[in-house]
């Protein structure tokens, strides 16, 4: 049996618990679980963070002693299988990696090193919306999957990008597996941030991965169609 955890402090927690227990992957039972304490995150292999405010789920993990710390461990762990969406993609980027929303600031958790997030960057809530990816590691590729993007965050730069222009192409380690269409792209961020410049490039890359962290922008799990999650347990939680 796998246990993949689902950290429930906050937000759609309770869609990546349904989905997860939707999948029957060969050869594993998984089972998965809502994480509250450093106790629960202990007895995972992996861990989602879902989506809902980056804000209050950090100072939830704050007040309850020892999990923020557990939390930031478990990210940085490279043997554990670790997605954040939405909120939770917030929370994989570095500690002074986050920029934007409005409110008080948050710090990421350093799942992905050299990762900054810029906040709220496809606009509010009324601003919501719904775009077709084309996700070629996805089972049935040529199926674009409906992805769900709600105050969503965008990637502000990657580690030490380099040039390659292959969309496809493991960038430091860094796997790029779906990007807006044109049409969808966000506005740049300010580049006077004490983030520094922003990397245009990246701003419409709403999918990758490293080693065994993942990060969507949008939620998956609200889309009725479970092969992002699939996807994830196969490549990052039993590597296969
Ligand atoms: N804008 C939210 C934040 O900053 C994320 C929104 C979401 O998870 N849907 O945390």
């Amino acid at each position: 049996t796998v246990t993949i955890g689902v950290l429930a402090l906050q937000g759609a927690f309770i869609e990546h618990i349904h989905y997860i227990q939707r999948l029957r992957p060969t050869g594993y039972t998984l089972k998965a679980i809502p994480i509250r304490s450093t106790d629960e995150l202990k007895t995972c292999q992996a861990l989602i963070i879902p989506g809902g405010e980056s804000t209050v789920i950090s100072s939830i993990a704050s007040r309850t002693p020892g999990l923020l710390e557990s939390l930031v461990e478990f990210a940085q762990n490279p043997e554990k299988a670790v997605w954040g969406t939405c909120a939770g993609m917030i929370l994989m980027a570095d500690k002074h990696g986050v920029g934007g929303g409005r409110k008080k600031g948050v710090e990421g958790w350093g799942g992905i090193p050299g990762l900054k997030v810029w906040r709220n960057l496809y606009g509010t809530q009324l601003e919501s919306f719904e775009a077709p990816l084309t996700i070629p590691s996805l089972s049935s590729p040529s199926r674009p999957f409906n992805a769900i993007f709600i105050r969503a965050p965008a990637v502000f730069s990657l580690p030490h990008n380099d040039e390659s222009s292959d969309p496809d192409s493991l960038k430091n380690g860094v796997q790029v597996l779906a990007s807006l269409p044109t049409e969808y792209q966000p506005a740049p961020p300010p580049s006077d941030s004490p983030l520094g410049e922003p990397n245009i490039e990246d701003l419409g890359k709403v999918m990758l991965r490293k080693g065994k962290k993942m990060i969507t922008s949008f939620h998956p799990e609200l889309s009725g169609d479970v092969r992002i999650h699939e996807y994830w347990v196969e490549k990052c939680v039993l590597g296969r």
